[in-house]
């Protein structure tokens, strides 16, 4: 076909009539229809959002969420299974049809107790990653009541907006992780002696979203711009998972298994307790004795907890997740076109010193850059196309660095 002669294959307009006119295989297509097409497409998206969540539940029920977890999380078997049944019944719930039976399905937010660093914020954003709806990561020892120095509590739902691009409709269907909530309990076990303002008073704040209200949103923030106009957020189909160490919760809960196992209706008897991990035997009530309110925890009505890191999750982190940061490494070599390879001696040598230097799985990746940062600085303008990292090539390099600086980066 002469030059003169291309036309759009969709609307017949010749060149020169378009700004522009792309190529296909065997056809052109001009620049307002690819405009047209663009809106039809926007538009029928449109219709099929509401009923992509009914097949996307179709398709994974709680074992192939679980199934889905699986490849991205080492261990934490237990809550994998609960945050698979608990996610599986918060969208059941969202598409519970308008019947007349009186039967509500409540909501099933969610609170992880255990250590830092075990994949507490891994399990809500990989939660987040399957469903592909928005997720906001809050941290909340910054929230404070509403006129105290501090983030109010609905900046959370402003983090959830931006998250969503704006699209409301797909943040009030998002997830929501607030991490440390254990850093707002009530100071006290006693609350008539100390009303701890800025833990209670947050918790007093927090139990609205949670339990599903409509809230005014500033889209970009509190107090830094006052003249914005608020987005009204519907937090009723919103799941929120709360996480947190709680440091000491242990005492609680020792102390509880004790009063039973004194008492004639003992469950658990001293000696099958396993010391080592109490969180196992966590009930809501030990969470109230660390100082959270009661409502809160009523609205937090799914409780689970991490087990701590043991060297051999530690060494199945390294390498057997999707994302597993030796496969990262791997990838990023690769793409200097350098092949690269780790023994296990050295894989085994990371996790004892992450064992030893108490790092968690955060301190494999700080330990991991110590080792390969000069290789990375220097490989990649050589000639050669070959690393092998060894227990003694690992050695040599953290021999030269201190815990202090792997800490920090963890
Ligand atoms: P937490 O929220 O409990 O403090 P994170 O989820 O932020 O911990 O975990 C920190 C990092 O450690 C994660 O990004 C991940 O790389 C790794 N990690 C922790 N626990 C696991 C696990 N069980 N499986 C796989 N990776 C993990």
């Amino acid at each position: 076909m002469a030059k003169e002669e291309l036309e759009c294959s969709f609307c017949g307009r010749k060149k020169p009539e378009t700004n522009l006119l792309i190529a296909g295989l065997d056809a052109h297509i001009c620049d307002r229809c690819i405009e047209q097409a663009h809106g039809i497409v926007i538009e029928e998206s449109k219709q099929t959002d509401s009923s992509d969540l009914f097949a996307e539940l179709k398709l994974r029920k709680p074992q192939q969420i679980k199934d889905f977890l699986d490849g991205y999380i080492i261990g934490q078997d237990m809550t994998k299974k609960v945050m698979s049944v608990a996610v599986y019944n918060h969208y059941k719930r969202l598409l519970q049809p308008k019947t007349n039976d009186d039967i509500e399905i409540q909501k099933s937010n969610i609170v992880m107790v255990g250590q830092t660093g075990t994949g507490k914020t891994l399990i809500a954003k990989t939660i987040a990653k399957m469903l592909n709806v928005p997720l906001a990561i809050v941290d909340a020892t910054v929230l404070t009541e509403a006129g105290y120095v501090g983030e109010d509590v609905e900046s959370i739902l402003t983090r959830l907006l931006q998250a969503a691009d704006y699209n409301l409709e797909k943040a009030e269907k998002g997830i929501v992780f607030i991490d440390e909530i254990d850093k707002i309990a009530r100071k006290s076990d006693n609350p008539s002696i100390t009303r701890d303002v800025s833990g209670e008073g947050v918790q007093q704040a927090l139990l609205k979203l949670l339990e599903g209200t409509v809230v005014n949103v500033p889209p970009k923030g509190g107090r830094k711009h006052p003249d914005q106009k608020f987005i009204e957020v519907n937090t009723e189909n919103i799941l929120f998972i709360a996480g947190g160490a709680f440091d000491g919760i242990e005492r609680h809960i020792s102390r509880r298994l004790n009063m039973q196992a004194v008492g004639y209706s003992a469950s658990i008897s001293e000696d099958v307790v396993d010391k080592d991990n109490l969180l196992q035997y966590i009930i809501p009530k030990d969470l109230k004795d660390f100082g959270l309110i009661p409502e809160i925890i009523g609205r937090l009505p799914v409780l689970t907890y991490m087990d701590p890191l043991d060297s051999k999750t530690l060494r199945a982190i390294l390498t057997e997740p999707k994302n597993a940061i030796i496969k990262q490494y791997k990838k990023l070599f690769l793409m200097d076109d350098i092949d690269f390879s780790i023994t296990d001696g050295a894989l085994d040598y990371i996790v004892n010193k992450a064992v030893e230097y108490k790092l968690g799985a955060r301190g494999l990746r700080s330990l991991c850059e110590e080792i390969l940062t000069d290789a990375m600085f220097e490989l990649p303008s050589s000639n050669e196309k070959k690393l092998n990292i060894t227990k003694m090539y690992a050695e040599d390099k953290i021999s030269k660095t201190t815990i202090k600086k792997l800490k920090a980066v963890s």
